[in-house]
């Protein structure tokens, strides 16, 4: 016998995945440029060249000490990089003893999940939102509390929240900017927020952890700030990752970064270091972790996700369809045409349109587009949508 929660995460491969693997074939089927595949977030923005001659420089280092271990936490060096950068860039005093390396945000996410909770705790989510956070909150053995986000401007509705909030709540997740809906919390917002948590913490008697994924933060448009949370609310832990910004999501290099303003940091940074322990995630790649030590302060290439999102957005409004324009992110929420997203997927998928229903976030009603694409797959997918809209009428 196997665990039977186990068996079954592994059985049910998450709708998004499935939706990949049906492209990957079918486009062996009937060739790549028939099927639009919009289902997942894989950058299409090369990786950065000074990151691919960092590695190679890197290359030429003694094997046994590049291919070595570091400590659990991440080589000491790298961590106090990635400190004087957070410190540069957001005007927060961070330190190299409040950096843990991470494979990814997915690896930040479950161990500070699992750092901060007790079996039994609730972790409220905003809703729509990544489906993975579910099976970190429950595998932590709490419980996954739903607060829809405020719509239509997919901001965190403080009142919903303020009623979520109970004596089991330890921690609240938000995603700033948005997958899948590509909203950037304003700072009104975030304040508004950093108050309800202190106010609830004063009336609850325990402290409230904000965790703030943000593998998106350079990802945005137009000039739109991202506000820093740390400087907004002291117990926030930034659960970040180089996936997005440097398009680098298979070598799984991320961190954790445990605020220097929460007074009981030095508590909270040892239970990330326990929960990373007892999670097996210790020593992220080193190779990585160098390479990004020399490049962390390069800027992300947004230019070609701004110009998908504006072939996108413009195609499909000219074609009727209704969605949320987005901040942030590559991601494009679109209202589908009937109340079953599922069932609206179906449809898609027979124009050859892969679209994730909204069910997987959450919600129903929606369905999301992912733009990280070439921008020949939103040209070429046009008639498909239009096709679609079409069988609807
Ligand atoms: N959080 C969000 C909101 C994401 O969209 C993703 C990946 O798509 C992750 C976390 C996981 O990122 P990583 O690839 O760095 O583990």
């Amino acid at each position: 016998m196997v665990n039977e929660r186990m068996f079954g995460l592994g059985n049910e491969p998450s709708a998004i995945r499935e939706l990949f693997a049906y492209g990957m074939a079918r486009k062996a089927e009937i060739g790549d440029d028939k099927v639009f595949d919009f289902s997942i977030g894989n950058p299409s923005v090369p990786t950065p060249d000074a990151i691919t001659q960092a590695v190679l420089d890197l290359m030429g280092e003694p094997a046994t000490t590049l291919h070595g271990y570091s400590p659990a936490a991440g080589d000491p060096g790298v961590r106090a990089t990635i400190a004087d950068s957070i410190s540069r860039r957001f005007g927060i005093q961070a330190t190299a003893d409040r950096i843990y390396m991470t494979v990814g945000a997915a690896a930040s996410l479950a161990i500070s999940i699992a750092a901060l909770t007790d079996p039994g705790d609730e972790v409220v989510v905003i809703s729509p939102y990544f489906p993975e956070y579910k099976v970190w909150i429950e595998s932590a053995r709490c419980t996954c509390v739903e607060v829809p986000a405020h719509v239509p401007d997919f901001q965190i509705d403080l009142e919903a929240l303020a009623a979520a909030i109970t004596q089991k709540t330890s921690a609240v997740i938000i995603n700033s900017p948005n997958n899948p809906v590509g909203a950037v919390y304003s700072e009104e917002n975030l304040r508004g927020l950093a108050e309800l948590l202190t106010a609830k913490e004063a009336e609850l008697g325990r402290n409230l952890y904000l965790i703030s994924d943000e593998p998106y933060r350079e990802i945005v448009y137009d000039g739109i700030e991202v506000p820093y949370v740390p400087n907004l609310y002291a117990r926030t832990l930034v659960c970040y990752s180089y996936s997005k910004s440097f398009s680098l999501p298979g070598e799984r290099i991320g961190y954790i970064y445990v605020s220097n303003l929460m007074e009981d940091a030095a508590e909270v940074y040892a239970a990330v270091n326990g929960a990373g322990r007892a999670l097996g995630y210790i020593c992220a790649p080193v190779l990585f972790q160098r390479a990004i030590a020399r490049c962390v302060d390069i800027p992300s290439n947004v230019a070609p996700y701004a110009a998908n999102r504006a072939l996108l957005t413009e195609g499909l409004s000219a074609l009727g369809y209704e969605f949320v324009e987005p901040q942030g992110a590559f991601y494009l929420w679109v209202r589908a045409l009937e109340e079953d997203a599922r069932a609206f997927s179906d449809r898609a998928k027979a124009q050859e349109l892969l679209l994730v229903p909204s069910d997987s976030f959450g919600v129903g009603g929606w369905v999301r587009v992912s733009y990280c694409v070439s921008s020949d797959v939103i040209r070429g997918s046009m008639p498909a949508f239009e096709a679609l809209m079409s069988a609807y009428r």
